[in-house]
């Protein structure tokens, strides 16, 4: 890159941006974040649980929200004084990593996967899992997130897997873990089942439009008589084994041309052309009645069951459809009951690969999704169909590959939840919600709602399911640690210190049967990598094979955050585990964030880049505008939010850039201050921003310990904007006066506040604050403002009554101004005087509204007045105000600095400006800053214009 491109990029980078990479390297080479856990006491622990994050992927904004809010509480907490150890984790196994290596491998499905060898493929996940690691290490870092990233404990661990181990073996000592066949969403491409969270959280529900079926089933030996049913899986239709109505449903039989059909009267609807009702009856006058099945069913007959009759089901609504369901037993979590229920025989249509097997030859080896057509277009050739329509709805899809999910009984392992939800319920009383609605609403619900637990899968790159059954008595052994594999194996040279834990070196570990010493073989299922993450809290430590006594005294976690759709997800499975293994929950207090959508409400998508980059936008605003952003938008409460630059770019001017001036205008007049001061805090002004600091320490304080996170964060800007626009506005002239003891007071205050100010604020944005204290701090203090304890409350400072005077005051400044505006007067203009509503205020209150209000006078009365009338003296002294902002403005062109003066030359005809000059020429020449001032008649260079009559040129 040439010199050239290389600044030009650079001159693109706001100075915020560059100071806080600055800042960056300052913390690295002090080893700032070290130091500020070291600091603190081993006995004084605040824990924070990290969800681990999967590296198959870069980061995005969801990553930035959840990382900063990570980010401020610990650092908070590390200021109260709270040893807050943090260290990054990594989701390393399961469905994302093993899609990835297919493609790359270019393989796809079980078949190819074992045909390559499950070695070689797990090996090659492994060496996918950290592919972005260092895209992350990146984004990490320039967020200013305090981590130890380096040493980040893995999923894929030995050690983890060890730990999870040792949790599924508890859950099965405690009776909680069964073998069972469930109907669950399966993923045929990835021939898995697919837990109903997951295809929750990723929004896998998609609106797709399809071929929705009216169906004629044809009453047993009434060749007339049809019994109307509906359904959206029409591939479902060859497995039809009954058909179901609800008992206490109105049903009529209708006539139509030469056919009788029978439906809820609810839905006589549906029914298109001409008809006539000719009997009306109860669903339940027609349970038992048979029907012709659709298609001969091979295999049907050996089941030797009952099938091909209405029967009655509670599910059957009148919402949709015709009130009679079509039922084929394993293609519905309803129907599966209703199979159960009835023992209705179970007849699988499709492989585990979605495609029809044998039962009914014209289909065989379709997939079932292509196979929708195809029963169609047979039902219409023998006039089955009675009609067909285009009908939306959300279908579920693979939250990996997108392929459509369907519902199939499948054998699995699952965690019986059933038996300890009232546990789990009364657990989450312990737990403090922020939003607090979610402790009784989204986490209560999911929990009152939770099936059973499906942890194993029919994967490999995963910690295999530690489960040797023996095929011979039936025995069931969990093994819950590498020592109990080594006392029960036929080998036991196979285990070693440095085995891997994974399922191509475990599945060939054989152990004895404790019942009838046959040799036995582990089963072929993975685990659910949820139970990875569920064990996160006791498997990062290696817990109970390590650091026993450190856990049993710091669980649970004090601090958890993640969006949304991880209350269902990785909340709901910690919680699960630590109810079955401790008893409580994981964490106290949870932060539950919304999403961050695209401008437009919605998706963020890749493709469509519908978002701007967040490295630009680093840039741009610098890290701490988005931080800030974050931290105080309605997202933190919950809720979703559209993204949007325009907010940032507003707090990066009202919160950075303003603060940065007040920090500037502070530095400019440092000097000047003497640093053994006494201040007395006589002045007004100075009570009024002591007692707002106070009350923003305060404030801040309460919320953070209570975790609303955007009831701390607004008022530091709120804080930022009065310190500038009233504070530091009013006294300039204080600090450019002669009062010494004045001049001294304000700079006092000025830098007290600022040095309370950026202590507060160091969590939310830690790094104009770091810069801030840099160029303030004192050599016996910490080096990094991180470092610092966090301030307490000097309450003695709060005066409620100057800050409710000061609020008065200005309120009627504002409507006195409105006032102003409204007959046309520059402020700059002086008027005699302003009477205001109320009683009688104090000196000090009278010359601020004096002063800002620019009137002679303040009365008070009963109406709110301003009095306009400008007498010749005030007209001149207007007339100054203007010709001083004008030259000054001149001089700020000019890039002249306070500590330029200037020799200034005059031309008017105005006899007005001459009259003024001639009066307040003095006055004139301070406040502009000239040695010396003079009338001259040639023309000069800069035109300023002062009224409609009064013209001025001048040059210095
Ligand atoms: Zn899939
Ligand atoms: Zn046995």
């Amino acid at each position: 890159m040439s010199q050239q491109q290389s600044n030009q990029q650079q001159s693109k980078k706001n100075k915020f941006a560059e100071f806080e990479e600055e800042i960056v390297k300052f913390w690295d080479e002090n080893k700032c974040f070290e130091k500020s856990v070291q600091q603190r006491p081993e006995n004084k622990q605040y824990v924070f649980y990290d969800g681990p994050p999967f590296a198959t992927g870069l980061p995005h904004y969801g990553h930035i929200l959840s990382s900063t809010i990570k980010d401020v509480v610990p650092r908070y907490w590390t200021m109260k004084g709270y040893r807050v150890e943090r260290r990054w984790g990594w989701d390393c196994h399961g469905l994302p990593i093993e899609n990835i290596a297919e493609k790359e491998l270019k393989i796809s499905g079980k078949k190819q996967i074992e045909e390559m060898g499950v070695a070689k493929f797990n090996e090659f996940c492994r060496s996918k899992v950290l592919e972005f690691a260092q895209e992350w290490g990146k984004m990490v870092k320039r967020m200013g997130r305090w981590i130890e990233f380096e040493n980040s404990y893995k999923t894929m661990d030995n050690s983890y897997i060890e730990s999870v181990w040792w949790g599924i073996k508890q859950v099965y000592e405690k009776g909680l873990l069964y073998e069972g066949r469930k109907i669950l969403l399966y993923c045929s491409r990835c021939e898995t089942p697919i837990s109903n969270f997951e295809v929750a959280m990723d929004n896998s529900y998609k609106d797709v439009t399809e071929s929705a079926v009216f169906i004629k089933f044809q009453a047993k030996n009434q060749p007339n008589l049809f019994f109307l049913a509906w359904t959206t899986t029409p591939w479902t239709l060859p497995g039809n084994v009954a058909l179901a109505v609800g008992s206490d449903i109105d049903y009529v039989k209708i006539r139509q041309k030469e056919n009788e059909y029978i439906l809820a009267k609810a839905r006589l609807e549906i029914i298109e052309g001409e008809y006539e009702i000719i009997a009306e009856m109860k669903g339940k006058d027609l349970v038992g009645i048979e029907y012709e099945p659709l298609y001969e069913l091979r295999g049907l007959k050996e089941l030797g069951k009952k099938s091909h009759y209405v029967a009655s089901a509670d599910f059957v609504t009148t919402e949709d459809g015709t009130g009679i369901v079509h039922t084929a037993v394993v293609y519905g979590e309803d129907d599966y009951r209703l199979g159960l229920e009835l023992d209705l025989p179970v007849l699988p249509a499709l492989d585990e690969t979605g495609k029809f097997l044998d039962i009914v030859p014209k289909f065989a080896g379709m997939f079932f999704k292509k196979a929708n057509k195809a029963v169609i277009q047979d039902l219409q050739e023998r006039g089955i169909l009675y009609k067909e329509e285009q009908y939306t709805h959300s279908y579920p899809h693979c939250y990996r590959c997108e392929t459509p999910l369907f519902y199939n009984a499948i054998p699995a392992w699952f965690v019986n939840v059933q038996k300890i939800k009232q546990q789990l319920i009364e657990q989450n009383e312990h737990i403090h919600w922020v939003p607090e609605h979610i402790k009784h609403g989204r986490f209560l619900k999911g929990l009152e709602g939770a099936p059973d637990w499906n942890i194993s899968r029919n994967r490999y790159w995963a910690s295999p399911l530690p489960i040797w059954k023996c095929k011979k008595c039936g025995t069931v052994e969990v093994i819950g640690s590498k020592a109990e594999l080594k006392e029960k194996a036929v080998d036991p040279s196979l285990i070693t210190e440095n085995m891997d834990m994974h399922k191509h070196t475990v599945d060939p570990i054989q152990i004895r049967c404790g019942t009838c010493s046959e040799v036995i073989s582990r089963i072929p299922e993975v685990i659910d990598c949820w139970v990875e993450s569920a064990s996160m809290p006791f498997a990062a430590q290696h817990y109970p094979f390590e650091n026993q006594e450190w856990f049993e005294k710091n669980f649970p976690a004090q601090f958890v955050a993640e969006y949304v759709a991880q209350t269902r997800a990785w909340f709901y499975v910690m919680h699960v585990m630590s109810t079955i293994l401790f008893g409580k929950p994981s964490f106290e207090n949870v932060v539950m964030t919304g999403t961050i959508m695209a401008t437009d409400g919605s998706k963020m998508s890749k493709s469509k880049k519908n978002y701007p980059d967040p490295w630009k936008l680093f840039e741009k605003y610098g890290v701490d505008s988005l931080r800030y952003y974050l931290m105080s938008t309605p997202v933190m409460n919950g809720v979703s939010v559209n993204f949007s630059e325009k907010e940032v770019d507003e707090i990066y001017k009202k919160l950075l850039v303003t603060l940065w001036n007040v920090h500037t205008f502070y530095m400019m007049f440092r000097e000047k201050q003497n640093q053994n001061f006494q201040p007395t805090r006589q002045h007004v002004l100075d009570q009024w921003i002591l007692s707002k600091a106070q009350l923003l320490v305060q404030t801040v304080t309460k919320n953070m310990d209570s975790y609303e996170v955007i009831q701390a964060s607004r008022p530091l800007l709120e804080f930022v904007q009065e310190l500038s626009t009233w504070y530091v506005r009013r006294i300039r002239d204080r600090v450019k006066g002669e009062n010494e003891d004045d001049r001294q007071e304000a700079l006092y205050t000025l830098e007290y506040v600022l040095r309370l100010f950026v202590k507060v604020a160091a969590p939310v944005v830690p790094f104009i604050t770091e810069k801030i204290y840099q160029e303030l701090r004192k050599e016996d203090e910490p080096i990094s403002v991180h470092l610092c304890d966090w301030p307490t409350t000097d309450i003695s400072l709060i005066q409620q009554e100057v800050l409710d005077a000061m609020q008065l005051i200005r309120e009627n400044i504002e409507k006195a101004l409105a006032l102003r505006a409204e007959a046309g007067i520059k402020v700059r203009q002086p008027l005699p005087s302003v009477t205001l509503v109320g009683k009688e205020l104090p000196q000090t209150y009278i010359d601020i509204l004096k002063d800002e209000l620019n009137v002679k006078e303040i009365h008070f009365g009963d109406a709110f007045t301003l009095d306009t009338n400008i007498t010749e003296a005030l007209r001149l002294e207007g007339l100054l105000r203007e010709l001083v902002r004008q030259t000054n403005t001149l001089r700020k062109k000019a890039k002249l600095t306070i500590h330029d003066c200037i020799d200034l030359k005059i031309q008017t005809e105005s006899e007005a400006v001459k009259k003024m000059l001639h009066t307040y020429e003095e006055e004139y020449k301070k406040s502009v800053l000239a040695n010396s001032l003079s009338i001259v008649n040639d023309s000069q260079t800069n035109v300023v214009k002062l009224s409609e009559d009064d013209v001025v040129t001048l040059s210095f």
